[in-house]
């Protein structure tokens, strides 16, 4: 497990080599199973020495017999029948990144009391999959970083980004949720969706989620957090407002779209009242709010629609245009 749990460079537990050569993937729902329609893998070939995983088949089987081929795929078990995997790209790695933008303008040049060995030393640790050392570090830089740089300023979410992924490896799959689930909003709008930094949110949460297994799962490992950090921390703490934003968003994926509103409410005010009104994170948690009540009026109950309606009221966000 030492081994598992400090794998780099790739999306965690998959190491650099199987993730470039397979895309995400989210395991089939085993509810159909009960159909009679399932899938099941066959095979276990190329074992990588680096992350452990396996090549396997997955056919599509109806009764057990299996009636077609899906695809092929990394696989990695994760304890008795559960598995992470990816499916494999039939062209593999050197996909080219797409011709490159400009990068955006960082006001990062302009304070060069950043610019310091901490991090270095932290990526030092990381390129030598310390993660446990290099973390303390990232945070320092992150910290330094957001006392003279805004919280979306491009060389701000990278550290940003880094931290997140340093906690994915180092197994606290909830507070990385946390900040994956902040920032990619963030990276989107400051990079684009084809970035590589946006590219590497969206795998790192997958991977997360896919580590944690499920909605369900996810909104009891963050309440968890919730309840231990509040204590300490405080409601306004900004950590609290990540587990609290990333918990309302999980609670609106499971279809809770009442609760999910009034979790993110929470949060917003909160952010607000410990951020300001118009910091990027704030802004962050008022487009969460807003997705949930859009959900909440297409696809709520009475009940959901209601809560979603006084939030707007409370909130002066405006209906989705139709
Ligand atoms: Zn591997």
């Amino acid at each position: 497990m030492g081994r598992m749990t400090d794998v780099r460079g790739g999306v965690y537990p998959f190491c650099r080599a199987c993730t470039a050569s397979s895309t995400a993937w989210r395991a089939p729902d085993s509810a159909t199973r009960l159909s009679g329609i399932g899938s099941r893998f066959y095979g276990h070939r190329d074992v990588c020495p680096d992350c452990g995983s396996s090549v396997r088949t997955l056919y599509s089987t109806f009764l057990l017999v299996p009636v077609a081929r899906r695809g092929r795929y990394r696989i990695i078990r994760t304890g008795g029948r559960s598995y992470v995997g990816r499916r494999l790209l039939d062209r593999p790695a050197a996909v080219p990144n797409p011709p490159s933008l400009e990068e955006p303008p960082s006001e990062f040049k302009n304070h060069p009391e950043l610019v310091d060995a901490t991090y270095e030393e932290a990526e030092a640790r990381w390129a030598a999959r310390d993660s446990a050392g290099a973390l303390p570090l990232y945070e320092t830089s992150l910290a330094a970083c957001e006392k003279v740089l805004k919280a979306d300023d491009p060389a701000t979410l990278q550290v940003r980004l880094r931290v997140a992924q340093v906690l994915l490896a180092t197994g606290d799959y909830a507070s990385a949720i946390g900040w994956f689930e902040l920032i990619t909003p963030q990276l989107v709008r400051v990079f684009g969706e084809e970035h590589d930094l946006t590219r590497i949110a969206v795998e790192g949460v997958t991977g997360a989620q896919l580590m944690v297994g499920g909605p369900r799962a996810e909104m009891k490992l963050l309440s968890g957090l919730l309840d231990e950090d509040e204590k300490t921390l405080g409601r306004q703490h900004p950590k609290v407002l990540r587990t609290r934003g990333a918990l309302g968003r999980v609670t609106m994926f499971a279809g809770q779209l009442g609760v999910a509103v009034q979790v993110l409410e929470m949060t917003l005010a909160d952010g607000i009242e410990g951020l300001g009104a118009d910091h990027p994170d704030t802004e962050t948690f008022r487009s969460s709010l807003l997705e949930a009540c859009d959900l909440a009026d297409d696809r709520g109950k009475k009940k959901d629609r209601e809560l979603s309606a006084a939030a707007r009221h409370r909130w002066t966000l405006a209906p989705k245009a139709n």
